[in-house]
Parts: C-alpha cells; sequence; structure tokens
C-alpha cells in the first residue's frame, strides 16, 4: 500500500533559497508542457498523422532543448521538471477520464513545490533528516512513520515553511475487525466532532488562542493601506496564522479520524456543502470547510486502509432538523439552539448529538439496505449515497 507521511522541514536558508528556485523550475516546466501539450494537441486537429502529445514525448522532447534554451535548469535536480511534467502527464489523463479539470497554468507562490522520485535511490532518510538531490541533508521535524520503500518526494510550502511529503510503500497498515457496528459524527469548530455515542472529542486547545489571533490580523489587515509594505507584511503574517492552524488541526483530526475507522464498522457524516451553507461567520467558516473537507478526505482513506464503511448523508437531508427520537422534522432550527426539542414526541438533545444520532441511523440503514432488506418501522426514508472511492492507487495520505 502506498502511503504518504507529510513531515515539516527544518532547512538552512541556503536550502530554502534551493526549493525556491527548484519549485520555479518544476513551475516552468509545468508550464511549458503545458503550453506544448495544448499545442499539439491543437495542430492534430489538422493533421492527424502527427502524434498525441504525452508526458514521455514531452520530457524528451525538453531535455532535447534544455542545454540550449534552458540550461539554468541544470542548477537543481533534473527530478524537478521531469516530475512536474509527469504529474501534468496525469492531470491531463484525470481531465480526459473526467476526473479532474482542465490543467491550468501554475502562478508563482501559489502552492510552490517540487518533487523526486526514488528511481536509483535519489533521496534517503536517516529519521532524523533526509537526504535530497544537490541541496544534501535537511533535518526533518519528526522521523518517517512508515516502515518500507521510499517511492517519492513531494517538497512544498505552505506560508514560510516547507514540508516534505514522502510516499511510503508500506505493509504497516492492515484492515482490523471493528469492535463497534455504527457511527454518527457531527462536525464542529470548538468542538471538533460529537459522536452519536454520547463523546465529544474536543477541538485543539492552542486552537482558540489562535483564531482570536487569526480574527485580530484580519481586522489589522483591513485597516492597511493597499499596496503598502505594512499590508503586506500583515499578509505573511496571516497567511502563517492560516497554516498553522490548519496543521494544528489537522493533526487533531488524524487522531480523531484514526480512531473511528478502527472502532466502527459503519460511519455516517454529513455533506460538508450543508455546514458551509449553514454558518455565517466568514472567518470561521474559511477554517470550518478546510477542517471539514479534511475530516472527510481522512476519514474516507482510513476507512479503506481499516475496512470500514463511510456513509455521506445526501445534502438535503436535514440532518440537524430531524427528531432522532421519531424521526419529525421541524421547518425551522436557528443555528443559535443548541437545544434540540422535539414538538411532536418530546425528546430533547443537545443539537449537534441529535445530528450526530440521525447520522449514525443513516449508516445503520445503509447497511440494511446493502443487504437488500426492507427497513422499516422508521418514521424517515434514509436518503444516502456510498462515498467516493477514488481508483488510483497512490492515495494521497499520512496516517
Ligand atoms: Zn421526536
Amino acid at each position: 500500500m502506498l502511503i504518504a507521511h507529510r513531515i515539516a522541514l527544518d532547512p538552512t536558508n541556503a536550502q530554502r533559497t534551493y526549493f525556491a528556485r527548484a519549485s520555479g523550475t518544476a513551475r516552468f516546466a509545468w508550464n511549458w508542457a503545458r503550453a506544448e501539450w495544448q499545442r499539439q494537441y491543437t495542430a492534430r486537429k489538422d493533421d492527424s498523422s502527427l502524434p498525441a502529445p504525452s508526458d514521455a514525448s514531452l520530457r524528451r522532447q525538453l531535455n532535447g532543448l534544455k542545454r540550449e534554451q534552458f540550461p539554468w535548469m541544470f542548477d537543481v535536480t533534473k527530478c524537478a521538471a521531469q516530475e512536474a511534467i509527469i504529474d501534468l502527464g496525469g492531470a491531463f489523463r484525470a481531465f480526459f477520464e473526467k476526473r479532474g479539470r482542465y490543467p491550468r497554468f501554475k502562478k508563482k507562490g501559489v502552492r510552490d513545490s517540487f518533487c523526486a522520485a526514488n528511481e536509483a535511490g535519489t533521496f534517503r532518510t536517516d529519521g532524523e533528516k533526509i537526504e535530497l538531490p544537490v541541496v544534501g541533508w535537511v533535518r526533518l521535524r519528526e522521523a518517517v512513520r512508515f516502515t518500507g520503500k521510499l517511492k517519492r518526494v513531494t517538497v512544498s510550502r505552505e506560508a514560510d515553511r516547507w514540508f516534505a511529503s514522502i510516499m511510503v510503500e508500506t505493509d504497516d497498515i492492515k484492515s482490523v475487525v471493528q469492535p463497534l457496528a455504527a457511527v454518527g459524527i457531527d462536525l464542529g469548530v470548538t468542538t471538533l466532532a460529537t459522536l452519536s455515542s454520547g463523546e465529544a472529542i474536543p477541538g485543539p486547545k492552542a486552537h482558540k488562542a489562535l483564531l482570536q489571533r487569526l480574527r485580530r490580523t484580519s481586522r489589522a489587515l483591513s485597516r492597511k493601506r493597499k499596496g503598502s509594505s505594512n499590508r503586506r507584511k500583515v499578509r505573511a503574517k496571516l497567511a502563517r496564522l492560516h497554516a498553522r492552524i490548519a496543521n494544528i488541526r489537522r493533526d487533531a483530526t488524524h487522531k480523531a479520524t484514526t480512531m473511528l475507522a478502527k472502532t466502527y464498522r459503519r460511519i455516517g457524516i454529513e455533506d460538508l456543502n450543508v455546514r458551509g451553507m449553514a454558518s455565517n461567520r466568514r472567518l470561521a467558516r474559511s477554517i470550518m470547510d478546510g477542517g471539514f473537507f479534511e475530516f472527510r478526505r481522512q476519514l474516507e482513506y482510513k476507512a479503506r486502509f481499516y475496512g470500514a464503511t463511510v456513509v455521506v448523508a445526501d445534502r438535503w437531508v436535514p440532518s440537524s432538523k430531524t427528531c432522532s427520537c421519531c424521526g419529525s422534522v421541524k421547518a425551522e432550527l436557528a443555528l443559535s439552539q443548541r437545544l434540540f426539542h422535539c414538538d411532536e414526541c418530546g425528546d430533547e438533545a443537545g443539537r449537534d448529538y441529535n445530528a450526530a444520532r440521525n447520522l449514525e441511523n443513516l449508516a445503520e440503514s445503509f447497511a440494511v439496505s446493502a443487504c437488500g432488506e426492507e427497513r422499516s418501522g422508521v418514521g424517515h426514508k434514509p436518503r444516502v449515497k456510498r462515498a467516493s472511492v477514488k481508483q488510483e492507487p497512490d492515495i494521497k495520505a499520512a496516517a
């Protein structure tokens, strides 16, 4: 199984400079190949005897040109350009198979990154450091968590920090027999998740203070004059804060999703769009959206690892407005109302807990309908869809 572990790097200043340059080369190669691909593709419409572009042909073409035209490419590992074009080929394949959008040009400063494949020992780690081509040993903030063959590394920038995502071919992960049948999960901001079992997984502690700082900083940004250097500084600070919050959340989410996928055979969660629409605070919203997306992403691949099923509630299922006890649906439920009180059966429960219970019911009903049995004696009809299962084997992951 291929799994990636993303680790923060501690590069020296010279190494940072090199990373930026290698990312620039990767971006250049992507953009060059993206333009060339389109040109060749269009030319083929007039003359069908021309060969179809492919990442292999474009890599050969660039290799033939670079000594003459782009000699600065030799300053960084050749992997940077090669892997960028391989990735572009993958993006075009995804587009033609209707799995992705048409590949776009890359902009400087937006998701700067470069990759290196480990064909003949291009890189290695000793636990504390990673040795990359040209730049040498770079300190890792933690050791690679999985044992096995290192296949590929992606070095990428997030705000002002650099990360290595190391893909490992490993046998470390085996599917488990989950002790419990089903659970529903309601995701939140201060409480990371409320479970239908009655447990709540608290949000990361450092989160709250950082969120406050984020609010202050974004207010400060709005007061700075456009184009001023002060504004640029505050914006960089804001980007760092966003990245730190996302990282803290990601770590907490990893613990929670691993526990869930190992404990429950069926896990019900809601479609995230519902939450995005329900939330009214812009700031909390951008963080929630990212956090929810990450939670679902992790939960889905870990469920695949450990053999659990994720059931995603259809976005029109009113999981917060439905009574988990009798199934009657409220017409309105204000977001401020933290307690769910059912007018039909008189049941009273915490809002999040009630929603989680409904999601558990959905996960349960999914199991029943999967066996082809009719569900009986329940007031509301389950509307569920199976969590999407990606086809490609190189699951982008980090446990
Ligand atoms: Zn009720």
